[in-house]
């Protein structure tokens, strides 16, 4: 199977006249000044240039709200873009933007073009949320987009984040669920950080915020993931992508990132997964037999859950088995084969 690879084009907050409370898009894409042409082309050329065909290639304008650009600069990036997908027969384009700026005489105009994705910023399915966040918008104009776009061949990108202002574990685990029964392509999910030069400063400043630790994040997420793992929505990131700007101290002022967050949430769903099938088999010794992936997970980042384990004395061993695919479990001699082992763990 080929492997997909997306050239991301920051459109640098372009096109939104919002501001959220958390946003500062040039941090958080890394770029400070927006994309010209020849900066576009020289980007592209980049990616492509050891291109031979053998990936499924797409280029996405991110970053801003790419439907509230100007129409002639749309229709200048969408030209572009164009160009390349013909020319070296790529996959298409893929844009995101907010759930109001999407209506049908918007997708006729982006269906003149090779455009395969609308990825919409949902963020909360929570009024108070979306107030709270000045995100400017009303949770039924995510359901009109999704209405708009599913009309269309165009495949649908729901984008949510967790720890936002007034947002709580269960109005979090609802917004996905909600997403789940829109049936979306692919999702994202990111924790709510603070990055520096946004109002989510200012009100931390002022005690008026308080982001999520890292564990709370892992935890949360812990429980959203599998929601879209079960639905088989693909689950594009999970996390802020790390860049020069995204990081603590540079960019990011305080709140739950970690480089690796995706890896530290299926860890933890790991470990609860093995822990939910050790108290199933009655609490007996169990060894856990994994390929090398699955072992670095078991045990867990600066082996959190090696101790974990050793410290409450569960009868628990992991051993590394590189000759199978994903999880075996033994116990009392003999293999439990009547487990579900979930996809993401297969
Ligand atoms: S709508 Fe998107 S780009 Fe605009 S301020 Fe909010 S998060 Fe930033």
């Amino acid at each position: 199977m080929k492997k997909k690879m997306i050239i991301p084009i920051f459109v640098s907050h372009q096109g939104c006249p919002n501001d959220c409370v958390f946003c500062n898009q040039k941090r958080i894409t890394g770029v400070r000044e927006s994309f010209d042409e020849k900066k576009i082309r020289n980007y592209i050329e980049n990616y492509l240039e050891d291109f031979k065909g053998d990936k499924i290639v797409e280029i996405a304008f991110f970053g801003g709200s790419f439907t509230g650009i100007h129409i002639n600069l749309q229709k200048h990036y969408l030209e572009i873009a164009k160009e390349y997908i013909e020319k070296y027969d790529l996959e298409g384009i893929r844009i995101s933007t907010r759930p109001d700026y999407i209506n049908e005489e918007i997708l006729d105009f982006l269906l003149k073009y090779p455009v395969k994705a609308v990825e919409l910023g949902v963020q909360s399915l929570d009024e108070e949320v979306l107030l709270e966040s000045k995100r400017n918008h009303k949770v039924e104009d995510v359901y009109k987009a999704v209405a708009y776009i599913k009309k269309t061949n165009i495949e649908l990108g729901l984008q949510m984040m967790i720890g936002l202002p007034k947002d709580t574990l269960e109005k979090s685990i609802n917004t996905a669920k909600k997403i789940v029964l829109m049936k979306p392509d692919t999702t994202r999910i990111y924790p709510t950080v603070i990055m520096k030069d946004t109002e989510l400063e200012t009100m931390y400043y002022k005690g008026l915020y308080n982001p999520l630790s890292l564990d709370e994040a892992i935890e949360w997420t812990s429980k959203i993931l599998p929601l879209f793992y079960d639905a088989n929505i693909t689950v594009l990131r999970v996390g802020l992508q790390a860049t020069e700007e995204v990081n603590i101290g540079k960019g990011i002022v305080a709140g739950p990132y970690h480089p690796a967050f995706r890896q530290l949430v299926e860890e933890k769903m790991l470990n609860e997964y093995i822990l939910k099938i050790y108290n199933e088999n009655g609490k007996r010794p169990i060894t856990i037999y994994a390929n090398q992936k699955l072992y670095q997970s078991l045990i867990g980042h600066k082996r959190k859950y090696k101790e974990f384990i050793k410290n409450k004395g569960l009868p628990i061993e992991f051993r590394k088995n590189d000759k199978i695919n994903s999880l075996i479990f033994e116990s009392g001699g003999k293999i439990l084969d009547d487990i579900h082992i979930p996809k993401c763990f297969r």
